[in-house]
């Protein structure tokens, strides 16, 4: 397998990369080499965007049932083959074989939601103010729509986006992340099957310099969906913006869970090792800030640390292994440095941060947890993306409410409390498009909308009904008869 190219695909075609080809190479074992993948330049980039409306202009014309049959039929295949992709999954991206399975599974579910979304698209009537003149509203598609995917959710993120841009007819050119093909390439490989109009969908691997650079600057895409981080995604918006592209950023966060005197402390440890470390930390809805009132502070560093050495960190094959592997020496070197910045700002180190040596070699630490940090903490402030969290200390709910939402982002935020008073005054007042009440900031559904506030989110809404918004646009026709 590692002697293979893996194309991209424009057109209706596979083609090999301009540029060459990229190794795929596990984090988890460097010596594992997944593949090598095509890596496009900008013409074709151009050529994927221009058949992408020649293949929309078709693919509109679909009947909902043929929609409807292709969505359908994407959502069986990643689901029956989730084991055999989940492996894959977790393999180029580091995280459990389980997480894996379990991101590739959802990825269907987001087909089989989307192939209902196609059932459902209806507009509405009005009376005109002038007599004898009736007045419809529908939507139609938005058209060729630029996918730009980040490396932790290499096949859910491409997923969420693709299903709704499917359903609602338009056309798709896929950049994902350049760290993670292979993944990306097995989803366009089985949507290559379904019979699509010729560059209705396209997939084109590169660094994002090069190839999401032209696509974020393209005049022929009429909407730009990205999730990712938020420097990049602030230069989307402002290229999008000069062409005056529908844009949709999903970005970072520096989400907190709270933990009040009255938590079920069990539950709250779950919660706070759950949503600080699955993934091995690298998720946008990770809670690396834990916010805890001064009454059960002490009890639950205590059971953390107790709860983090049961921990086990290996291999993302291993059975048994509860985190994998970092996602590469960057993101390790990026995490180490974190850990150094949260020690010499006064943080104190209770638990984990060792770098790990496996059987293999590759990207591995312990989860780490500090205690005595602050809200202004550079740790505290910054998205590390690494499996590190950080208590801070409160005197009451007030001040823990305050402190979670003293941050540029606002994407999840979560409460462990038995107070129905707290729990009804956090869901109202936490400044994030999430709210979690005695569950880990991380782990969403996948049929309801899904995105943040400030600096994490910019534009329409992802996910459930709402994505609509973002991938269709009104029409308002009058009629007289
Ligand atoms: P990144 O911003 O480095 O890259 C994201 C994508 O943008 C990649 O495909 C990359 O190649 C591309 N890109 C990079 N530079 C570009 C440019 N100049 N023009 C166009 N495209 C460019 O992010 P990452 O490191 O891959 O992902 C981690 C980030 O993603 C974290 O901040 C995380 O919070 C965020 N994330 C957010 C969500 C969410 O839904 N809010 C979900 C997952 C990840």
């Amino acid at each position: 397998m590692s002697d293979s190219v893996f194309q991209n695909y424009i057109a209706g075609e596979w083609v090999e990369g301009n540029k060459g080809s990229v190794a795929n190479i596990s984090p988890a074992d460097i010596s594992d080499v997944i593949g090598q993948y095509a890596q496009a330049d900008k013409a074709q980039t151009e050529a994927a965007i221009a058949a992408a409306a020649v293949g929309q202009i078709e693919w509109q014309k679909s009947g909902l049932e043929q929609r409807y049959s292709v969505l359908m039929a994407i959502g069986d295949e990643l689901i029956a083959r989730k084991d055999e992709l989940g492996e894959l999954l977790a393999r180029e991206e580091g995280k459990t074989l389980a997480e894996g399975v379990g991101e590739t599974y959802r990825s269907g579910q987001f087909f089989h939601y989307y192939a209902a979304e196609v059932l459902r698209q209806m507009g509405e009537t009005a009376e005109s103010v002038r007599p004898g003149i009736e007045i419809e509203t529908r939507r139609e598609p938005v058209g060729v729509v630029g996918i730009i995917t980040p490396w932790n959710f290499p096949t859910a993120t491409g997923a969420w986006k693709i299903a709704p841009a499917l359903a609602f007819g338009n056309a798709v050119v896929w950049k994902p992340a350049n760290q993670v093909p292979a993944s990306a390439w097995a989803l366009t490989e089985i949507i290559s099957r379904q019979g699509l109009p010729a560059g209705t969908m396209n997939l084109v691997m590169g660094p994002g310099a090069e190839v999401g650079d032209v696509l974020i600057n393209s005049r022929g895409i009429n909407a730009l969906t990205f999730t990712g981080s938020l420097d990049t995604g602030r230069k989307v918006a402002a290229a999008t913006a000069v062409n005056l592209v529908k844009c949709q950023l999903e970005m970072g966060s520096k989400n907190a869970l709270v933990v009040l005197d009255d938590a079920d402390l069990a539950n709250a440890v779950e919660c706070a090792v759950g949503g600080a470390f699955g993934g091995t930390g690298q998720k946008c809805t990770a809670s690396s800030r834990l916010i805890v009132t001064e009454g059960i502070h002490d009890r639950f560093v205590e059971a953390m640390v107790e709860r983090m050495k049961k921990l086990v960190v290996g291999h993302p094959m291993k059975a048994g292994v509860n985190i994998g592997a970092v996602a590469d020496a960057r993101q390790m070197e990026q995490n180490l440095q974190y850990l150094e910045t949260a020690k010499s700002e006064g943080g104190r180190l209770v638990c984990g941060g060792e770098v790990l040596t496996e059987e293999t070699e590759g990207y591995y630490m312990q989860p780490a947890l500090f205690t005595e940090t602050t809200n202004a903490m550079t740790i505290n402030r910054e998205e590390a993306f690494a499996p590190i969290a950080c208590i801070i200390k409160v005197k009451d709910y007030d001040e823990a409410l305050a402190t979670l939402n003293d941050t540029n982002f606002g994407l999840t935020g979560g409460i462990c409390t038995q107070s129905l008073k707290y729990a009804t005054d956090f869901k109202r007042n936490a400044k994030t498009g999430c709210v979690m009440v005695n569950l880990p900031t991380a782990g969403t559904d996948y049929h309801v909308p899904f995105g943040g506030r400030k600096d994490s989110s910019f534009g329409p809404r992802e996910q459930g009904t709402y994505a609509k918004e973002f991938y269709t646009v009104v029409k308002t026709t009058y009629i007289s008869a």
